[in-house]
């Protein structure tokens, strides 16, 4: 079969039988799709043979690029041995080896509070990571006899993940919205986002003024709240906004002050997407439990893990007829071929001392959107190390925003990739997330079509 007969037999199956997450499958079915067949550093292939610059990591995960050698030969490595074995009442090397680099990683990043993180519970993706957090969180205060503490405190704009639990602390209308009625009730904080501030205030004349509501939110419920989950840094989905300095660290101070659990949702944050190995080092704030999950394997393999305290830990021995257990688990747990990328995609960022090499990277990202935000319909560029959301709108001086149904975002990513570049927007934000092996050259090649997709579709 020719690659174009064979592009048309897969594009027929695809529309007959597939149904694509977070897709409009009714514009699917019109489009022709890209058909990627091959990867490698940071471009990947289609099935007509064109290359593509990788411009969001494949949704935020790839670390080292496509086809890393060591990644590669330890997954290929373990499929020797044994590419799955359960982790329910056994254990395995890449699972166990893993959990003392993940504690000795952290240990050397985030600083060490009167309880450090110490436990590495194993699920598959970052949803369940935050469903892990949040029943650990709950039942905790239930274990140490505190009955009241049966609820949390979120952000507006938070994405924490599609399961019910992650829904439920969730703050975007436009994922979450339809399936209130079956979700549980959450405190809702502001968000921290200066470009459209919900008090109407500027940065740093506001002094942080959502610390303060969120101060006075725990102040008063604080005897009912288990946990505050919040995205360290950066809230993503909700459009790449960039937290101002101090809010981070205030927000820990809080929960400290208020007997509050910290949960760090660091699922995309986490592994050097920040430009430290983990957002919290920016503020020197270590949480209570950490979630992670997406370049926790480089970007390879579903894996994730959330990690939680002596003390947390704790709480939960006991003997077997007290039903102290943490009664969860997935199928998947600690699947040995995930953890060996794992390992390997974390050595590899010794190895080629990837955050090193990223700070002269993240200032060539940074010249680059100086000139994006002279462009008349960018309203805000965000950017913290490799993370960055360009907000385009109809009016720069009014802030009016572009109405939904203009799809600009999108409008912008289909010139982008008539360039050769893949982009995914998150609403009127343009996401930049190239790997954090990317080249100098490869930046500027980002930055210039992403610059010269938006002047032709916003022109
Ligand atoms: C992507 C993401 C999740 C959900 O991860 P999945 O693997 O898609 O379930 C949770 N939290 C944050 C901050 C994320 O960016």
């Amino acid at each position: 079969m020719s690659s174009q007969s064979l592009k048309k037999h897969l594009e027929r199956l695809d529309k007959k039988y597939l149904w694509h997450p977070f897709t409009q499958m009714k514009e699917w079915e019109k489009e022709s799709p890209i058909i990627i067949i091959e990867g490698r550093g940071s471009f990947i292939k289609d099935i007509s043979g064109r290359w593509y610059l990788d411009g969001v990591s494949s949704i935020w995960v790839t670390v080292h690029g496509h086809r890393k050698k060591e990644i590669d030969d330890a997954i290929k490595g373990q499929i020797e041995k044994v590419s799955h074995s359960t982790f329910l009442g056994l254990t395995h090397p890449p699972a166990i080896e893993l959990a003392e680099k993940i504690i000795t990683t952290i240990n050397s990043s985030l600083v060490t509070r009167h309880s450090s993180l110490s436990r590495v519970f194993y699920s598959d993706n970052g949803s369940t990571a935050v469903e892990v957090a949040l029943k650990m969180a709950f039942q905790y205060w239930k274990h140490i006899g505190v009955k009241s503490k049966t609820r949390f405190l979120s952000l507006n704009n938070a994405y924490h993940g599609d399961t019910i639990g992650a829904v439920s602390a969730g703050g975007m209308d436009m994922f979450h919205k339809v399936f209130s009625p079956l979700l549980f009730k959450t405190y809702k904080a502001p968000s921290p986002y200066c470009y459209r501030c919900e008090f109407g205030k500027e940065h740093p004349s506001c002094k942080l003024y959502c610390l303060k509501v969120m101060d006075g939110m725990m102040k008063r419920y604080h005897k009912e709240i288990a946990g505050l989950i919040i995205e360290p840094t950066v809230q993503g989905a909700g459009g790449m906004i960039v937290s101002p300095p101090g809010y981070l660290r205030g927000v820990r101070k809080l929960c400290s002050k208020y007997n509050v659990l910290m949960i760090a949702d660091e699922v995309a944050t986490g592994f050097g997407r920040t430009g430290k190995m983990f957002a919290c080092e920016h503020e020197d704030v270590s949480p209570d439990i950490l979630c992670v999950s997406k370049g926790i394997t480089g970007g390879y393999l579903p894996l994730a893990a959330t990690i939680a305290t002596e003390e947390i830990y704790n709480a939960f021995l006991g003997e077997f007829k007290e039903l102290k257990t943490f009664f969860h688990g997935h199928t998947y747990s600690g699947n040995p071929l995930a953890c060996a990328a794992a390992l390997a995609n974390i050595e590899v960022f010794k190895k080629d001392k990837t955050l090193k090499m990223m700070q002269r990277k993240i200032e060539i990202l940074e010249k680059g959107l100086t000139e994006i935000k002279k462009l008349p319909h960018v309203g805000n560029v965000r950017q913290k190390g490799f993370m960055i959301g360009i907000e385009l709108v109809k009016n720069k001086k009014t802030k009016t925003p572009y109405p939904f149904e203009e799809k600009i975002g999108w409008n912008v990513c289909h010139k982008a990739r008539a360039q050769g570049l893949l982009l995914r927007p998150l609403g009127n934000v343009i996401v930049l997330m190239p790997p954090l092996s990317i080249s100098h050259d490869e930046l500027e090649m980002l930055t210039c079509i992403t610059a010269s997709a938006i002047k032709e579709a916003t022109g």
